[in-house]
């Protein structure tokens, strides 16, 4: 298994890193894509998977970065990528749950690494919340230009739909776990199975039956799991496709 979003270089894992990695390998989870979202989480990403041949890092602004210092940040990034090899370009995105107050310039900033992804020849990880039409109305100007990843997708299957033509994969997470996550569910059960991704966010967001708790990159497994049997599909299926998936999304 591959999960798709992780952040193991938080403050969370200090203490018990090198048994999360283990807890990986024991539950086959063999490849973590590590997503930077500010200058020094890019830079510790990056600097973990040198240390650490499981991690892929990614190099991005999140839309929490999204103040009057906006140009600056995304000159830090363009400047940073130049120098470092990453596997896609985000998290980023738009977040009117928090910092609604900065939206003209969190979409600035997510444009400016909409076209830094197109000039890269990188896919976005895209980060969305409470934002799902400025969102949709942003990528939707770059069609046949953009590919890469809706991560931990919480918008309708309809939207989904959308995405997935606009060159987009589906990332399903922690939430898919949740009693209560029936659209989560749906798409899960309807998406095509070559256009899935699955994910942690960790340490965010931890699956059933850890909600609430630290959650973990090895956990990725009961994401893979929920989808299995929502599908009514074996585990090695779903395990299989996604991991090809990401290996395609990511140039693995
Ligand atoms: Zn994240």
């Amino acid at each position: 298994m591959i999960d798709t979003h992780s952040h193991l270089f938080e403050a969370e894992f200090q203490e018990d890193l090198e048994l999360c990695i283990q807890r990986c390998k024991e539950n086959n989870v063999h490849k973590i894509i590590l997503v930077g979202f500010s200058e020094s989480t890019n830079s510790k990403a990056y600097d973990l998977s040198l240390k650490y041949d499981i991690f892929y890092p990614t190099a991005g602004m999140h839309p929490s970065e999204a103040d009057c210092d906006f140009e600056k940040k995304f000159q830090m990034l363009v400047d940073f990528i130049q120098s470092h090899k990453i596997y896609a370009i985000g998290e980023c995105g738009l977040d009117y749950h928090y910092g609604k107050e900065n939206a003209e310039y969190q979409k600035k900033l997510f444009e400016y690494q909409i076209l830094l992804a197109i000039e890269k020849d990188l896919p976005l990880i895209v980060h969305s919340r409470d934002a799902m039409k400025d969102t949709w109305d942003i990528l939707s100007k770059y069609k046949g230009k953009i590919r890469g990843v809706m991560h931990c997708y919480s918008g309708s299957w309809e939207m989904a739909k959308e995405y997935i033509k606009l060159g987009f994969y589906i990332s399903l997470g922690g939430p898919v776990t949740f009693k209560n996550a029936v659209e989560s569910k749906r798409i899960a059960k309807e998406i095509p199975l070559d256009k899935l991704l699955v994910e942690t966010d960790c340490p965010f967001l931890a699956p059933t039956p850890y909600r609430g708790k630290r959650n973990e990159s090895a956990y990725v497994w009961y994401v893979v799991k929920e989808i299995a049997d929502i599908r009514g599909i074996s585990f090695k299926q779903v395990e299989e496709q996604t991991e090809k998936n990401s290996k395609i999304v990511f140039g693995l």
